[in-house]
């Protein structure tokens, strides 16, 4: 990943190393912020950017904020047209991650949140070409998901992801790639930065928005290319630890992984230890989708440059 050139900060577009806040910044002491984390693909045929799913990323990302408290001058619409403008100066003909940010912006102390300024603020990269983690080996977490009732994993609230740091770090440490975290229930929740999916039986499966996930949006888009073009059984319940031992196959999924296979959990083989073909289906049609290739799911894209095509 490659620096960006701009931010929007403080309601204008300005060079990255303008967009500085001060150390007395609530949101860096409190973790009282919330973020997203976008995907826009270069199609190199119609050389056009395309962002994905923009108003589901930042209806999203409101929806945190308002979990936070937060009163923001802002629509998903509107902030879309600010993206566009922001990718528009950036100039990409590559894929690119977008990450836009709430939070807390008052130079304040105090821990709370009402009676705190909030603001927006948002940048983008060069993510290159995707790489797919072909097979990820996989740890159970001895962390557990913070629960809805300490602080909600349906927000991507900024505080919360020291339990995912938390969570990464001593898995990548171990030795591992990534690891599966158990919420207060014993049942698996997600990844540190992702959600996950198992099939057994020719059925998938995957934890409930109740089971302190993130309600991912790359997840949704999953649910309705497994249903609508692989013509699979898609089930939403309480997933064990055990079951992802005798599953036929498992990914995670999320912005930043696409579709990565799971091929080893605790030491033990996912299947037979390969990536599954499933898998390796959807995440080819997940590509062709999120590039512009099916017509059907367009609707998820937004075009980034204007040409004669989208006059
Ligand atoms: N769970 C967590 C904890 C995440 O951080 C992410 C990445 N945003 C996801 C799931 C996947 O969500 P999405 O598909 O919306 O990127």
């Amino acid at each position: 990943m490659s620096t960006p050139k701009f931010a929007y900060f403080k309601g204008n577009i300005v060079p990255i190393e303008d967009a500085k806040v001060s150390v007395m910044t609530h949101a860096l002491h409190y973790g009282t912020g919330a973020f997203g984390g976008m995907r826009a693909y270069w199609n190199e045929a119609e050389h056009q950017l395309y962002i994905f799913r923009a108003v589901d990323h930042f209806t999203r990302l409101l929806q945190s904020a308002s979990l936070l408290r937060m009163n923001l001058p802002f629509t998903p619409q509107s902030m879309t047209q600010i993206l566009l403008e922001l990718l528009r100066a950036e100039g990409f003909e590559t894929n690119a991650y977008i990450r836009p940010l709430v939070y807390k912006s008052d130079e304040k102390v105090g821990v709370r949140l009402h009676d705190i300024g909030d603001d927006f603020t948002m940048f983008a990269m060069p993510f290159g070409n995707y790489i797919t983690m072909e097979g990820a080996h996989v740890g159970i977490s001895a962390w557990r998901r913070i629960d809805d009732n300490a602080i909600p994993a349906r927000g991507k609230i900024t505080g919360a992801y020291a339990n995912s740091a938390l969570i990464k770090s001593d898995a990548v440490l171990s030795g591992y790639d990534e690891a599966l975290v158990l919420n207060e229930d014993g049942h698996i929740s997600e990844a540190s930065g992702a959600n996950v999916f198992i099939i057994r039986n020719g059925v998938v499966y995957t934890p409930p928005v109740s089971a302190n996930v993130l309600e991912g949006i790359t997840r949704r888009s999953l649910m309705t290319l497994m249903q609508e073009e692989l013509g699979l059984e898609v089930v939403e319940r309480n997933i064990d630890r055990t079951e992802i031992y005798l599953a036929d196959e498992a990914f995670f999924c999320g912005t930043a992984v696409q579709v990565a296979g799971i091929t080893r959990v605790d030491h033990r083989l996912v299947g037979d230890g390969k990536l599954g073909a499933v898998t390796q289906k959807l995440s080819n049609v997940f590509m062709d989708a999120v590039s512009g290739k099916i017509e059907k799911y367009r609707e998820w894209l937004t075009p980034v440059y204007i040409t004669e095509a989208v006059k």
